[in-house]
């Protein structure tokens, strides 16, 4: 099947700040639409504000990745206003636990980080991509981290950690799904970015963590599926 009209369109979780912004900037100035959504809408709607200019095309819209009904909404929006979806980035997540030790990481803690960073990108999934099947296309772009990796887990912040090393799985399990198609599916490490999360003493800056982002997002048809990528190039789980 042919790729999908232009515009391609794009939705970013978490792009009212920090690097989901910079990727939505990114990927505006590629040419895509971009839905930059927002757990709270006013900030989603500001954050859009000061990105949008006459070549850069970018809505907003509330969303709680956690509520699977927000997802719901949001989805019924996307395909009511502009008939599809091409690229879904889970950006959106929660690091509360660092430096915690799992002996003393509270269950609800734990719960709260899975609900954001694995159930979250679990419902968008759920709601985008059996759409990019019936269209085949579609770009997923998980935002894990090197905390997630298995060949080098560290001690403590185990919940972050459990909650990345889970997204990876999600990743391998939802390209396994649709590997017959032209849907790309990736894990993706931005590095130690300056950004709340990141903290000021972090080398990158948001728009070179999302410079990898945008890259899997624009991935050609015969490009990788299933992989785990920092700056570009793959790395190990
Ligand atoms: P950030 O500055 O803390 O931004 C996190 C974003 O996630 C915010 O937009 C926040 O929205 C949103 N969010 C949190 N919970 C949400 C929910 N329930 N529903 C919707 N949005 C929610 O973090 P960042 O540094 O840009 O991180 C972006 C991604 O990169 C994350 O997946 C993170 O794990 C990953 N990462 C970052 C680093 C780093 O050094 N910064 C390193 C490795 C991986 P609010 O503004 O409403 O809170």
């Amino acid at each position: 099947m042919a790729t999908p009209p232009t515009p391609k369109i794009a939705l970013v979780t978490g792009g009212n700040r920090g690097i989901g912004y910079a990727a939505c900037h990114q990927l505006a100035d590629a040419g895509l639409h971009v839905i930059l959504t927002s757990r709270d809408a006013a900030n989603g709607d500001e954050a859009a504000h000061e990105l949008r200019t006459s070549s850069r095309s970018i809505s907003s819209y509330p969303l709680d990745v956690t509520q699977a009904a927000s997802v719901d909404r949001l989805h019924e929006y996307v395909l009511g206003e502009y008939g599809r979806l091409d690229v879904l980035v889970n950006n959106a997540a929660v690091y509360l636990d660092e430096g915690v030790s799992v002996f003393d990481v509270g269950i609800d803690t734990l719960r709260q980080t899975m609900e954001t960073n694995l159930y979250g990108p679990l419902y968008l999934c759920r709601a985008f991509v059996p759409d990019m099947r019936a269209q085949n296309y579609g770009r997923v772009v998980n935002v894990s981290s090197g905390a997630g990796a298995l060949h080098d887990m560290g001690g403590y912040t185990a919940a972050y950690a459990i909650s990345k090393t889970a997204l990876n799985a999600l990743t391998r399990i939802v390209a396994a799904e649709v590997r017959r198609y032209d849907i790309k599916v990736n894990s993706m490490c931005p590095g130690w970015v300056r950004t709340e999360m990141g903290g000021p003493g972090a080398p990158r800056t948001p728009d070179e963590g999302a410079d990898t982002i945008t890259w899997l997002a624009m991935l050609p048809s015969d490009g990788p599926s299933g992989g785990f990528f920092r700056d570009r190039k793959p790395i190990a789980w």
